[in-house]
């Protein structure tokens, strides 16, 4: 499914013919095919992956994925992955390919392997030895 935006921003930022603005856009001239459908909106000739290319062309940002999740065998209920067999089942976020969790570092267990900023605040805020305060402060 093409999104109206990705259709409005192309027709402001059309220049000449189609191959023209390929070229304008830095897309390959043998884009103008796809471009046309985008601007016509045939959205079952235009890909996900082919309008993201266009997208991010023009200064968007590219489509969300969509998951679709099949209907659970057990329950039918609210969609989740795999089949609960009647049991509560954990929400979960889905990261986008790239996306990573974060946890917070440990504090180093010496005071020889903090920054020089961190041992300078350390003094000049009289701290007493405590790494996870640090580690706070940072
Ligand atoms: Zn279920």
């Amino acid at each position: 499914m093409i999104l109206s935006d990705t259709q409005e921003r192309l027709s402001e930022r059309r220049r000449g013919t189609l191959r023209e603005t390929c070229s304008a856009l830095g897309l390959p001239k043998k884009d103008a095919g796809l471009l046309s459908d985008i601007i016509r909106g045939i959205h079952t000739n235009v890909s996900d992956e082919a309008e993201n290319r266009v997208r991010v062309a023009l200064g968007l940002a590219p489509k969300p994925k969509v998951y679709q999740l099949p209907e659970c065998p057990s329950c039918g209920g609210e969609p989740h992955h795999g089949d609960c067999h009647g049991k509560t089942v954990a929400q979960v976020v889905v990261l986008a390919p790239g996306e990573r969790v974060r946890s917070p570092r440990k504090p180093p267990a010496k005071w020889a392997d903090y920054s020089v900023r961190l041992l300078a605040q350390a003094i000049a805020q009289r701290q007493p030895y405590q790494p996870e305060h640090l580690a706070v402060c940072r």
